[in-house]
Order: C-alpha cells, then sequence, then structure tokens
C-alpha cells in the first residue's frame, strides 16, 4: 500500500505502510548489533538491572567443611560397635570448635572435639554426632550409643557453590536472591547493563498536563505518562520533558537538545497527517539513516514511525494513548530491553482462550484490549476494546492480544497469547459479564470493602447470557424482554442458570426541559408531537434491547429523523438530547435525572441476574446475594432512582 504526502520543500515523498514485521525487521537492522554500555555498581545500586557478564564464583561456598549440628567432631569408625549396651567412650580434646574457631587439635582415634553449627570440621574427624546423642561422662570423656556414618552431619567445601562454578549469567536481572549469591561468595561489586537513558517527549497543541485546568478543547495529556511509566517498569531511565505545540521550530530545538542528553528518544503524537503534524519531518533531518518505517499495518496504532538517527532510536507513537500504549509494548518495549541487556519480559505473557469470534480487519495486525476471567479450563480473555481512542477501557483491561494480518478473524475457542500490562494477574473473585447499570456500583462497593474484588464487564445483556451459558462469568446482569410472553428475562433462561431477581428501571421518554413541544405532555402526546415536526429528530435504540421494542411500540410505522441512530446504551441516548443532537429518545430515570433531562414515564423494565447454578456455592457469589439483601443496599438503591421489586 503506498500513499503520497506534500512535504515542506515541495517534494513529493512516498511513503509506504509496512507490515509489522517488515517494520520492526528495518528497525532492528538499524539498530543492532550494538554494544551494551555497562557499568560497574555495587550490589545495592545493582538491584533490578542485568548482569553484563557470566558471574564466576571466586571462593568455594562453604569454604570448609563445616559442621551442620552443635555436637561432637568424631572418627565414625570409633562408633562401630557403639550401642545402648555397649556404648563408645571418646575422651574430649581440649577446644571447643565454635563459630568462626579455626580447630588447632586433630581429632586422633578415641577423642571427640565440642564443635558448634557452623564450625569448621578439624583433621582426623569425619563425622558429627548430636549433642543430643551423647552422654558426659567421669575424666572428660563422653559416651555415644549409636552408630556415626562417615560424613554424617558434614557440609563439604564447595557443596553450596563450587570455585569456578558460573554463579550467574549475563542478562539475569539482579533481584534479593541474586544479591544473595553475590555477597555469599564476597563479591562487592557487579557489573551491570547500564539504564537505558529515555527522553519522553509529548506533542500537540491541545495536550495540557495533568493537575493544571483543562482549557477549552484541551485534552489531558496521558502518553506522557503512560510511558514514562512503562520505561521505569522495564528497567529504564525515563526523563519526562513535557509537552510541545505542533511548532516545528520549538519542537525541533526540544527533540536535538533531547536527543543530545539520551540514549533513545520517544514522541508521541503528530505522526498523522494532520496540519499540526511536524515530528516525522524532523525527525528526518536529526541523522542517519533517519526514518526506517513511518505507516505501519497496525490497528490501531498505524501511523507509527520508527527512526535511528546517528545510532539512536527515535520512535514517534500514535497520539491516541491506546495506540500509543499498544505499538509500546508490542514493538518497542521488546527492543528497548535488547538494547539495555535485559531478557524479554516473559512474564509478561500468558495464554488464555478467546471466547467469541473477534473480526479484524485483513491486511493489518490488529490489537485487541482483554479482561481475563478464570474458566473451566483456565483463563479466558475477553476482549473489553471500545476503539482506539478509549481510555476506560484501560481499567478494565488486563493486557491485549494480536491478530496477525492474514487472518479476517481470531476464531471463537483459540488460544491466543496476552500481552500483560502489569505482569502479576489477580483473577477476580466475583466475574460479573453482561449489561451495566449504575445500581450495580452499590452492590460491588459493598463487597468492594469486605476485600472482594469483582470485574464487571459491559457486554450488553445478550453477551451475558451467553457468557454465563459458558460459566465465564457468575453472573450475568441482564434486561431483555420477551415479546411472546410480555415479560423479562426468565424465558431467557436455559439449563444451569437461575434468575435472581435484581430491581426495576423505569424507562421513559426524555427531552430537554426547555423544549416547549413536550413540556406537560404524556407518553402519547410527547410521541404525537414528535411524530408532527419534521424539525423534530429522535435517538433510537440498538435491535434486540427491550427499550427499543418499546420504542417501535410508540412509534409504529413511523420512521422519523434520527431512526438509524441506534446507540447501545441508556447513557448515549441522554448524551445525545443533552446535547442537542436529538430532541427525544428513550431511556432509564436515572440516567435521564443525572443528565439534567425531563422524565415522562412509560414502562419498568426488569433489572435482574442470570446466576451460574454451578458457581453459587462460590464464597464470592454468595457475598453478592447477601449484599442484595443487605440494608446498605436496600437503603441505597431508590435514592439512587430504581425500584425495589414486591
Ligand atoms: P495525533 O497523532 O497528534 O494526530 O493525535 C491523535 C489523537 O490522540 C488526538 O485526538 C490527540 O488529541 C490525541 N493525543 C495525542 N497526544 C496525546 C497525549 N499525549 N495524551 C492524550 N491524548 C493524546
Ligand atoms: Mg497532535
Amino acid at each position: 500500500m503506498t500513499r503520497s504526502t506534500r512535504q515542506d520543500t515541495g517534494q513529493e515523498q512516498f511513503l509506504t505502510v509496512l507490515s509489522r514485521d517488515e517494520a520492526l525487521a528495518r528497525f532492528e537492522a538499524a539498530l543492532f548489533p550494538r554494544t551494551i554500555p555497562t557499568e560497574e555498581l555495587t550490589l545495592a545500586d545493582a538491584l533490578g538491572l542485568a548482569l553484563a557478564d557470566d558471574v564466576m564464583a571466586p571462593i568455594d561456598v562453604p569454604p570448609f567443611d563445616r559442621s551442620n549440628v552443635d555436637g561432637f567432631a568424631v572418627r565414625a569408625a570409633d562408633m562401630a560397635t557403639a550401642s545402648e549396651a555397649l556404648p563408645a567412650r571418646l575422651l574430649l580434646n581440649h577446644e571447643t570448635i565454635a563459630c568462626g574457631v579455626a580447630p588447632q587439635i586433630p581429632v586422633l582415634a578415641g577423642t571427640a572435639t565440642s564443635i558448634s553449627t557452623g564450625g569448621p570440621v578439624p583433621r582426623g574427624a569425619d563425622a558429627i554426632v548430636m549433642v543430643e546423642h551423647t552422654q558426659p561422662t567421669e575424666g572428660d570423656a563422653i559416651e555415644v550409643r549409636r552408630g556415626a556414618s562417615p560424613g554424617q552431619f558434614i557440609s563439604n567445601a564447595g557443596s553450596d557453590i563450587a570455585r569456578g562454578e558460573v554463579l550467574l549469567r549475563a542478562g539475569t536481572v539482579i533481584g534479593s536472591r541474586e544479591i544473595g549469591m553475590l555477597a555469599a561468595c564476597g563479591i562487592a561489586l557487579v557489573t551491570v547493563a547500564r539504564k537505558l537513558r529515555v527522553a519522553v517527549l509529548s506533542t500537540g497543541d491541545e495536550l495540557v498536563q495533568p493537575g493544571d485546568a483543562l482549557r477549552p478543547a484541551g485534552i489531558y495529556d496521558a502518553n506522557g505518562a503512560i510511558v514514562s511509566a512503562a520505561i521505569t517498569e522495564n528497567g529504564g531511565e525515563a526523563s519526562f520533558l513535557g509537552a510541545y505545540p505542533d511548532d516545528e521550530a520549538k519542537l525541533e530545538a526540544a527533540m536535538r537538545e533531547a536527543l543530545a542528553a539520551h540514549e533513545v528518544l520517544i514522541l508521541s503524537g503528530g505522526t498523522s497527517k494532520g496540519a499540526g503534524d511536524v515530528s516525522h519531518r524532523i525527525v528526518n533531518r536529526l541523522g542517519a539513516p533517519g526514518i526506517v518505517a513511518h505507516g505501519v499495518a497496525l490497528k490501531p496504532g498505524k501511523p507509527l514511525c520508527l527512526a535511528v538517527c546517528d545510532g539512536k532510536p527515535v520512535v514517534v507513537l500514535p497520539g491516541f494513548p491506546t495506540s500509543a500504549m499498544f505499538t509500546l509494548h508490542d514493538m518497542i518495549v521488546p527492543l528497548l530491553r535488547r538494547m539495555a541487556g535485559l531478557p524479554p519480559r516473559t512474564e509478561a505473557k500468558v495464554t488464555a482462550k478467546v471466547p467469541l469470534r473477534i473480526p479484524s480487519e485483513l491486511g493489518r495486525t490488529e490489537f485487541v484490549m482483554v479482561s481475563l476471567v478464570e474458566g473451566d479450563e483456565g483463563l479466558v480473555a475477553y476482549p473489553t476494546g471500545k476503539g482506539s481512542g478509549a481510555i476506560t477501557s484501560f481499567a478494565q483491561a488486563d493486557g491485549f492480544i494480536s491478530i496477525e494480518a492474514l487472518a479476517d478473524n481470531m476464531p471463537a475457542g483459540s488460544e491466543a497469547s496476552v500481552t500483560l500490562f502489569t505482569p502479576h494477574v489477580r483473577v477476580p473473585d466475583l466475574v460479573v459479564i453482561g449489561s451495566n447499570c449504575t445500581g450495580l456500583d452499590l452492590v460491588v462497593g459493598i463487597l468492594f470493602r469486605a476485600g472482594l474484588t469483582v470485574r464487571s464487564i459491559a457486554v450488553g445483556s445478550l453477551g451475558g447470557l451467553a457468557a454465563a451459558k459458558r460459566s465465564e462469568c457468575d453472573i450475568a446482569p441482564i434486561h431483555l424482554f420477551d415479546a411472546k410472553t410480555q415479560s423479562y428475562n426468565a424465558p431467557f433462561l436455559s439449563d444451569g442458570l437461575e434468575l435472581v431477581e435484581g430491581w426495576r428501571r423505569m424507562q421513559g421518554i426524555v427531552y430537554r426541559p426547555s423544549d416547549i413541544r413536550f413540556q406537560g405532555a404524556d407518553a402519547d402526546e410527547a410521541v404525537r408531537a414528535a411524530l408532527a415536526d419534521p424539525n423534530c429528530m429522535m435517538v433510537n435504540r440498538n435491535q434486540g434491547s427491550g427499550t427499543r421494542i418499546l420504542i417501535d411500540q410508540l412509534l409504529g410505522p413511523a420512521r422519523p429523523d434520527g431512526y438509524w441512530n441506534q446507540p447501545r446504551s441508556h447513557n448515549a441516548v441522554a448524551a445525545a438530547v443533552a446535547q442537542n443532537r436529538a430532541d427525544w429518545g428513550v431511556t432509564i430515570a436515572p440516567v435521564a435525572q443525572s443528565a439534567g433531562l425531563s422524565f415522562i414515564a412509560l414502562k419498568e423494565e426488569h433489572y435482574d441476574f442470570a446466576l451460574v447454578s454451578a458457581r453459587k456455592e462460590r464464597p464470592a457469589v454468595q457475598a453478592f446475594l447477601t449484599a442484595l439483601t443487605s440494608p446498605e443496599f436496600n437503603e441505597g438503591i431508590e435514592p439512587m432512582g430504581f425500584i425495589r421489586p414486591g
């Protein structure tokens, strides 16, 4: 795929969109081989860094034959015939070997020397008898009433670590265990790969630093914080240099300064072809060979730009935080770790089953955010992606999977490799998958305060029901209307599921309080007024939602303007009306209330829970059921605008 772009100079330059693998191959070819900068540090300072070279043991550990118990150093042969009836009598040598005391007197046949745990075994002795198995006797002697085997209770020199053996291999990351091994061998200084010094810079006129007030059309700079933290998490030393406006001269000065003082420069934003996007033009002036890939067949993440300027990598990540995150973790972090002599982050990958078919664009490597839950046969990875701009999907996501460019989908049941954002998966105590509701926050809050972790994944009622049938969640919140039986939820349950009553939500017509067309009208009058005015715009709901059935009943055959705007949530309807993109729609009372809209009540919707029977006895599920009957819940739910059943 080729496209052209017009440069400052008026020259036409062709930019080729490369595959992920080709882009990486070119980047690596321009970066490697290279020497890894190293430094010598004390053990304490080396914590978390990778060893630059193999470390050999300079001594034996223990350095001498050592007693493992408190007792007496003896010759085993002296006790060959010792028994209760005929104890062996050994004369005591006149020394006591404590830790740190070098023995002076050899243990001759028929003698014993008192020795403490950790004491060096004296010449002549070949076994230790425990003090508990001896009896002091007159004449400065002991009696031993059982035999001893040669070598018993002795650790030989070098049995722990042998001199000359490879103690730790190059690339090993130094933790407290490694520090212990090095210290035990008397090593005080180690040569480690130096932390990579990475400059991080954000670009965009719209960016505001967290902590500052957001101006109109401003966006908080998330990437600066994300990228800096990810570098630190991966053993680098990040310097965040701030956000720069899309001003070519200023940005170029900042980039040159950053490159002079650092080994790597990571920018974000400004890589698409918008008027303000200048960073890639600058990159090409910073050194040879310059840009090796600009435009990579990724979804999201296509505008990624990879460059090497006089030996230093310069990366321009896409502006959308999720896109920046995917490309950073998938392509950049592994390279930076290699540059820093760090091993690949294997702990940041797990295998999980994908429960549903995920469609994917052919020709691009597609990243999909996933949330992990424990299924009957191991981890299950639920897609939680919401498009490249969504930050909130981070909160639910444990990591992401990638679907290769040649596939147009990942089939249900596939085993996928999940790249974790944080390499410690904590599978939640309770998994709730289905329709979301603010009322649910009340219940989750009660469980949270009881120390239970809850993961709630919003996939809609039908998605939740399917997850419950596959046993991938404990509870599926649903509000499904069955037209045939004119009832909610129960008709949709199958074997293995049971219904737990939740609460009711009043659905009604919403409009802006200032809209005189609807003021004082009942539902029929409101719909009549809406249909009578050709300028009156509605917002619909998606097919399959209970609310949509209600709307279709209200409209009959009419298809007013806005009918094809069919968002998937109650909140989206309220936002459309509140923001004047539509004049009326149907949503639930609590949502109307928080959006400041007027409300004409229509019909109660039942929001219930499909419970997976096989999981009912789990403590977290029991806690959920208890929470539903708790005073805290009973007192909290109605003020939120919901209705208790019964
Ligand atoms: P760009 O690549 O500059 O065209 O940016 C693409 C989108 O990402 C725009 O909506 C930007 O506002 C947004 N964006 C760019 N940089 C950042 C950042 N550092 N933090 C959050 N959003 C950003
Ligand atoms: Mg920008």
